[in-house]
C-alpha cells in the first residue's frame, strides 16, 4: 500500500498563480535601504475621529456582529455619501456593506457568472479580477486598452477583442494601475456598448474620492446603465484604512440580495469595529480626506515631471495614486528593468507586465509614499538611466 501523500489541494488551487507583484518583492524582502514604490497603500494613518470611534466602539463591548447587510445607520451614511457622485441607491435593498471592496468583487461574480460566462477585463488591470471570474467558473477575456489612448477604455477596445459574447464587464476607473480616468462622454461609449450586448457592469470605483482635475463620473450615472450596474468602493484608499477591511457595493436590489445570500455564509457579516469607524469617517472627515489628495496631487506632479525629464515617457494620470510610466530608451523589457533597477539602485517599482495585457514595457509607480521617498527613488532612477 501506498503511503505516498497525494495534495489535498484542489484544482483551483492549485492551478491559482501566486500573484506577480509578490512574486517580485520576494526579491526585495531582505534588502536594507530599499525604497518601494510598489504597493498600492496610502503611507497615511485613517483620520483620528475614525480611529477615536473604532476605540470608542470597543470600550463600550460593541464586539458582536452586525445585520448581514451591514448596520442600517451606515448603510444610510453610505447612500447620503454616494449622492456626491449623483447615486441613489436605497439603503435597505440597494447597499451591501462588504469586508473591503475585494469581497464586493468576488461576490459580484459568484452572484452573477455561471460556469462558461465571459466576463470581459479591461488590461492593464489591478490584478484580483481575472482570478475572482475564474473562482466563480467563468471565462476572463482580457480586453487590451492602449497606451495612445492613455489607457481609457473604447468601444473599439471592446469591439476589437470580441466583448459582445461577454455577459459581464468590469470597470476600473480611476484606474488601477495606469492612474487613468474617464470622462462623461468616454464613459458613454461603453455605456453604449454595454446596452447594445446586454452586458452587466461592475464598476470599482475605489479610487473615486483620489481624483485630481475634475469630478468623479460613475457609469452608474448614465442612462439605462443603474440597471446593469454594480457600484464598488471602500474605506481602504481614501480614508487610508486599508487595515480595516471595509468596502460596499451599491446595485439593483435583485444583484445586491444575491450577492447578500452569498455573503451571509461566507462572511456573515464584516467588521464591526471597522463599521464604526467608517460612519465618523463618513460623519466627519471629509476634510481629512481633501488633505490627503492635496498631497497625493503634489506627488503626482513631481513624478510624472521627473519621469518625463528622464525620457521615461508618462502620461498625465489624474486619479488614483498611481502613474505608469515606460521604461526609459533602451530598455524594452520592463521586468528586466525592474530587476536590474531593485539590485543595482534599491528602488522596487512594478513591472507593467503583471497587469496583463499591454502593461509591457510599462512601469507601475504608487506615489502613496511620503516626498522623501519620492526624491530618493526619483534621484536613484536618475542615476541608474544616466549611467547606461
Ligand atoms: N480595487 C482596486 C482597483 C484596488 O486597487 C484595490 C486595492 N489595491 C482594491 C479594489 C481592494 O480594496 P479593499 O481594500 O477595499 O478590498
Amino acid at each position: 500500500m501506498s503511503e505516498e501523500l497525494t495534495s489535498p489541494l484542489s484544482k483551483r488551487a492549485r492551478q491559482t498563480p501566486p500573484s506577480g507583484i509578490r512574486r517580485f518583492f520576494e526579491l526585495a524582502e531582505e534588502m536594507d535601504d530599499l525604497v518601494s514604490l510598489g504597493v498600492g497603500e496610502p503611507d497615511f494613518s485613517a483620520p483620528w475621529a475614525a480611529r477615536t470611534a473604532a476605540i470608542d466602539s470597543l470600550e463600550k463591548g460593541r464586539t458582536s456582529y452586525t445585520a448581514n447587510r451591514g448596520r442600517r445607520d451606515l448603510r444610510e451614511r453610505i447612500a447620503e455619501h454616494v449622492s456626491r457622485y449623483d447615486l441613489h441607491y436605497d439603503p435597505d435593498e440597494e447597499v451591501l456593506v462588504t469586508t473591503g471592496a475585494s469581497e464586493g468583487v468576488d461576490l459580484a461574480m459568484r452572484a452573477l457568472v455561471d460556469p462558461g460566462d465571459v466576463v470581459a477585463v479591461p488590461e492593464p488591470s489591478y490584478i484580483s479580477y481575472g482570478p475572482t471570474v475564474t473562482f466563480a467558473g467563468g471565462e476572463p477575456l482580457s480586453v487590451r486598452t492602449r497606451a495612445e489612448t492613455d489607457f481609457v477604455l473604447t468601444y473599439d477596445d471592446l469591439e476589437r477583442a470580441g466583448a459582445a459574447e461577454a455577459s459581464v464587464l468590469v470597470l476600473c476607473y480611476p484606474n488601477n494601475p495606469t492612474g487613468a480616468v474617464m470622462s462623461r462622454d468616454e464613459l458613454a461609449e461603453v455605456a453604449e456598448f454595454a446596452r447594445e450586448h446586454d452586458i452587466f457592469v461592475l464598476s470599482d470605483e475605489i479610487y473615486a474620492a483620489l481624483r485630481y482635475e475634475d469630478d468623479h463620473v460613475s457609469i452608474a450615472t448614465l442612462p439605462g446603465m443603474r440597471e446593469r450596474t454594480v457600484v464598488f468602493n471602500g474605506f481602504s484608499k481614501a480614508y487610508a484604512m486599508t487595515g480595516l477591511r471595509l468596502g460596499y457595493a451599491l446595485g439593483p436590489p435583485e444583484v445586491i440580495d444575491g450577492m447578500n445570500r452569498i455573503h451571509q455564509y461566507t462572511m456573515l457579516s464584516s467588521p464591526t469595529t471597522a463599521q464604526y469607524a467608517a460612519i465618523e469617517a463618513l460623519e466627519s472627515c471629509d476634510d481629512a480626506v481633501a488633505e490627503m489628495r492635496t498631497e497625493f496631487d503634489r506627488r503626482r506632479q513631481f513624478v510624472i515631471s521627473r519621469f518625463n525629464e528622464l525620457g521615461m515617457d508618462c502620461f498625465e494620470a489624474k486619479g488614483a495614486f498611481y502613474v505608469f510610466p515606460q521604461c526609459p530608451p533602451g530598455w524594452e523589457n520592463d521586468e528586466e528593468f525592474a530587476e536590474a533597477l531593485i539590485r543595482e539602485e534599491r528602488v522596487a517599482l512594478v513591472p507593467g507586465r503583471v497587469f496583463g495585457a499591454g502593461g509591457e514595457g510599462h512601469l507601475r509607480v504608487s506615489y502613496a509614499s511620503g516626498m522623501r521617498d519620492l526624491r530618493t527613488a526619483l534621484d536613484r532612477i536618475e542615476s541608474f538611466v544616466e549611467s547606461r
